[in-house]
């Protein structure tokens, strides 16, 4: 890979004679007797390239392409330029680098914005389908609601298992008189209460990340790369935009996941499980009467 800043744009040569045929490209430069002009290009060939300094001559794989005072252009390897010119060749190769990385991260913007169209109409669908991010929304929401909700001391529950990442649901009873008789005769401890296991609860990670990823990130900012002047834009900018465009096709995948997810919590045979665990008839009612929306 070559690459050269011009003042009209980046060149990306295709073969090392394009190099050559530069005007004022010389394959023997002595440089004690030069003065530095210009940082301009860098290489990264398959092939060991010659350095143009007279004193050297080294091969390297990677360096850069330089330009004289008086006109010329030569390649050196990578760190030939800081041994003869010090802190200046430091400080233009280091700004040559960076104006690069900065054109690369403008080209990853430019090539996903190509894909907007595609990503919005993705996030579209998770959102607004059938039993989409919208639906699961609203179901939180009436969930949590006194009156439609699941009981109190049900929802407590739900919340200490995203907490701890226990799915597995205990109810709470007595201890049986057999099951103290045998804890007795065998030497066991044996508590008044006894936590019995009675299902296990789906969906808890898709209804903990939820409300996330696809409404406070994925949607907002796929509306927001749109507007931005990618040409103008600050390194700070381009860093952030190039690395989130990276990643929105993971993104998406994790969305649809969560969404699956939670799907599978507010399914009616899910919800039903609760009821077992519930402490009253009223709060079973609540929490039949919620699995059925
Ligand atoms: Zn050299």
């Amino acid at each position: 890979m070559i690459t050269i800043k011009r003042d009209r744009g980046w060149e990306k040569p295709e073969s090392w004679q394009d190099v050559e045929s530069i005007p004022g490209y010389v394959r023997d430069i002595d440089p004690l007797s030069i003065q530095l002009d210009a940082v301009v290009g860098k290489y990264r060939e398959p092939e060991l390239r010659i350095c143009g300094f007279s004193n050297c001559h080294t091969k390297h794989f990677r360096g850069y392409l330089v330009t004289t005072k008086d006109g010329r252009i030569t390649n050196i390897g990578v760190d030939c330029g800081r041994k003869h010119f010090g802190v200046d060749f430091e400080n233009m190769s280091r700004q040559l680098d960076r104006d690069w990385l900065n054109q690369e991260r403008r080209e990853s913007i430019f090539s996903a914005l190509g894909k907007l169209d595609a990503w919005k109409s993705a996030c579209d669908d998770l959102m607004n389908g059938k039993r989409g991010a919208s639906w699961l929304s609203k179901q939180h929401r009436e969930m949590q609601d006194f009156k439609t909700g699941l009981p109190r001391s049900i929802l407590r529950s739900i919340q200490e298992m995203m907490r701890t990442g226990r799915t597995v649901l205990y109810k709470e009873r007595a201890a049986t008189e057999q099951e103290k008789a045998f804890a007795k005769e065998t030497g066991q401890r044996m508590p008044n209460i006894v936590q019995e296991e009675v299902g296990t609860l789906k969906g808890l990670s898709g209804l903990a990340k939820m409300e996330e990823l696809l409404p406070k990130d994925l949607i907002p900012n796929l509306d927001a790369i749109a507007e931005i002047d990618v040409d103008a834009a600050t390194e700070g900018d381009l860093q952030f935009w190039s690395k989130w465009c990276g990643e929105v096709d993971v993104k998406v995948e994790q969305a649809k996941s969560i969404i699956d997810s939670a799907q599978i919590f507010f399914h009616e045979d899910n919800i039903s499980k609760l009821a077992e665990i519930s402490s009253t008839k009223d709060e079973e009612r609540s929490i039949m009467r919620f699995a059925k929306k």
